[in-house]
């Protein structure tokens, strides 16, 4: 039995039994890991009040022998990010960016760009009014790092500059040219801007893109363009995403 100590960002809880809890933490030292809490709810119930999906806690925990469950025993909170949990709309976002990294990521597959990146997005959220752009960037850098990325740079087929015209194929998983549109007769067109931004994002660092612009007609197609490709490697809707598209409305 070893005993592990790591920072981590609650991702998912399901209540079992009276007092115990299964949960499922982004750690940063061991990646994304399952857990028991035992006396979480109920009259003795010492972490239950704010064990919520994306706040942030110094676990503890060790290993039960046969089973990928974990004993957490310990819960410490470092940040709730309050101001995101008072703010309907930056909730239900938060929910939604948690969810994404838990569907993504498989168990303890360490990686400290993607704990970094939603610690990131969490701190943005936490200060700024105007968030979508970051959760466009936070969907990016994440589907990159876990080598989801389509390419965008170029004609998926012909390896040619998409000038004009160009549409994008899931199947193929990146950019058509004019001449290759044909490849997936169901790529969809893709405008210039929404291409610019895209390789404009993938390129930089995600600390200076603070400053970047995103007109709203880009914005609104990037995110289907994300909300597709997501539900294509996943295999599903996420159940944040209808709410996520009430809200942005
Ligand atoms: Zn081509």
């Amino acid at each position: 039995m070893t005993i592990q100590k790591s920072e981590a960002i609650l991702l998912s809880k399901r209540e079992i039994r009276e007092t115990s809890s299964i949960a499922q933490f982004y750690t940063k030292d061991f990646g994304k890991i399952k857990g028991l809490i035992k006396g979480v709810r109920g009259p003795q119930a010492r972490m239950g009040f704010y064990l919520h999906e994306f706040a942030k806690f110094d676990i503890v925990f060790y290993d039960k022998r046969k089973s990928d469950i974990f004993m957490i025993t310990q819960c410490d909170l470092l940040n709730p990010y309050v101001e995101i949990a008072e703010d309907l709309d930056k909730r239900v976002k938060a929910f939604y960016i948690v969810e994404l990294v838990d569907k993504f990521t498989p168990l303890l597959d360490k990686s400290l760009e993607v704990y970094q990146l939603l610690e990131w997005v969490l701190d943005f959220m936490r200060k700024e009014r105007f968030i979508n752009r970051a959760i466009i960037i936070f969907q990016l850098k994440l589907l990159e790092n876990l080598g989801f990325l389509p390419m965008f740079e170029h004609c998926v087929n012909c390896l040619g500059k998409t000038v004009k015209d160009a549409c994008f194929s899931l199947r193929l998983s990146g950019l058509l040219c004019a001449g290759c549109r044909d490849t997936d007769l169901q790529a969809a067109p893709i405008s210039r801007g929404a291409v610019s931004s895209l390789n404009m994002i993938r390129r930089q660092k995600r600390e200076k893109l603070h400053s970047l612009m995103i007109t709203n007609s880009i914005s609104t197609e990037l995110n289907r363009l994300l909300e597709k490709l997501i539900a294509y490697h996943i295999g599903e809707h996420l159940n944040t995403t209808g709410f996520m598209r009430q809200v942005r409305v």
